[in-house]
């Protein structure tokens, strides 16, 4: 089993690593480029020649890959827009790789299972039975698994972000605790399906709170081609959710507001001018929308997904695609939301009503993603 490669940070200006013991470092065919005995940062930078500078070193090399000791982890932190990131500590080894505008990547090469450890921490919530954890466990296995067969090719295999799952190396708390004995619990243990005579890995999406059914892979404009994500699964679990999560709205937004955040991340839409009304022009079966029409002051439109708009609007204003839509003079109404999240495979709040009520992970997964079953890869 080859390790994951998780992409930490992208396009910094520098990147600094700590570690208590040696961290050595090494071009990317292996030779020694040199060491860091000492315990304070060493500074990985781009010259204006060209060369990477490491510490008080510089090579005229594409990346370099970055080892601490084999009982240690390296402490990160990168430098972007005048200030450093918090550090977060990382076990594996380190690429760093400058890019062709310049700027640095790094990706961290770590082994499948303490990964998973780690990001279980971020993606439940700390108070989740320990039931949760392992069907956390499972689903974050199986969608980095499938990840890394899909991108073997790739520079890496997953990002450290909700794009991905979130990722921030080692955590030392009581839901990282937890975590870590969810990860061991389950190992090895993924979810198939069964297609063409073969079980099969899948992207086990999960999200929040479903609102009462999960959706399918419509949502992300993708054809509903596999029968774990085709979506459809009733869950009132999720219920248990605090907050305005299983029900939200109204959000009330300003048309310019909608106008000015749509631009902030689609600039193109510029030429619609004012916004007139948004409305929904296509829906999945169960009615949730999938796709909207912006239409500007001139009647010109611009069609788009509905899980983008919510993102431009703020994911955690607008919760879901899962709402209606009501114009008054000079606002947009989002209501009668459900659920929070893009609703597809796992609802995890509503994994944990599940586990509260005595479910194993087994039953919950194949509860949630219909047709697959649990198997052992190793
Ligand atoms: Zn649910």
């Amino acid at each position: 089993m080859r390790e994951v490669r998780v992409l930490i940070a992208v396009d910094v200006e520098q990147v600094r690593l700590r570690s208590p013991g040696t961290i050595s470092s090494y071009n990317d065919d292996g030779t020694a480029l040199g060491t860091h005995d000492d315990d304070d940062w060493v500074v990985v930078s781009r010259d204006v020649s060209g060369e990477i500078r490491f510490g008080a070193s510089r090579w005229r090399v594409a990346s370099i890959d970055v080892q601490p000791d084999p009982i240690d982890t390296v402490e990160v932190s990168a430098y972007r827009d005048g200030e450093w990131s918090d550090g977060n500590r990382y076990p594996g080894t380190l690429r760093i790789v400058v890019r062709d505008d310049g700027g640095l990547d790094v990706v961290n090469a770590v082994e499948v299972e303490r990964y998973v450890a780690c990001v279980v921490a971020n993606e439940v919530w700390p108070t989740f039975e320990m039931e949760a954890y392992r069907v956390q466990a499972i689903a974050s296995r199986t969608f980095v698994l499938h990840e890394m067969l899909r991108r073997a090719r790739a520079e890496f295999d997953v990002t450290a972000t909700q794009r991905s799952q979130v990722y921030r190396g080692i955590r030392t708390d009581e839901p990282g605790r937890r975590a870590t004995e969810a990860a061991r619990y389950t190992r090895g243990i993924v979810l198939t399906y069964r297609r063409q005579g073969e079980d099969r890995l899948f992207c086990t999406y999960y999200s929040a709170a479903c609102g009462g059914m999960s959706q399918s892979a419509a949502i992300f404009g993708r054809e509903n081609d596999i029968e774990p994500l085709s979506g459809g699964v009733r869950c009132d679990y999720c219920k248990i959710a605090p907050g305005k999560t299983y029900r939200w709205g109204p959000v009330r937004l300003r048309k310019e507001q909608v106008r000015a955040r749509l631009l902030a991340k689609y600039p193109e839409l510029r030429s619609l001018g004012e916004i007139q009304e948004v409305t929904v022009v296509e829906r999945t079966p169960s009615g949730r929308p999938v796709r909207l029409r912006i239409t500007g002051s001139g009647g010109e439109f611009h069609d788009m997904l509905a899980e983008r708009f919510r993102l431009a609007m703020g994911g955690g204003e607008i919760k879901s695609t899962d709402f209606t839509i009501r114009m008054t003079g000079g606002e947009i109404i989002f209501e009668n939301g459900r659920g929070f999240g893009h609703g597809l495979g796992l609802c995890q709040w509503g994994m944990q009503g599940q586990a509260l009520q005595g479910k194993r992970a087994g039953e919950i997964l194949e509860y949630y993603y219909p047709g697959s079953k649990l198997m052992r890869v190793y």
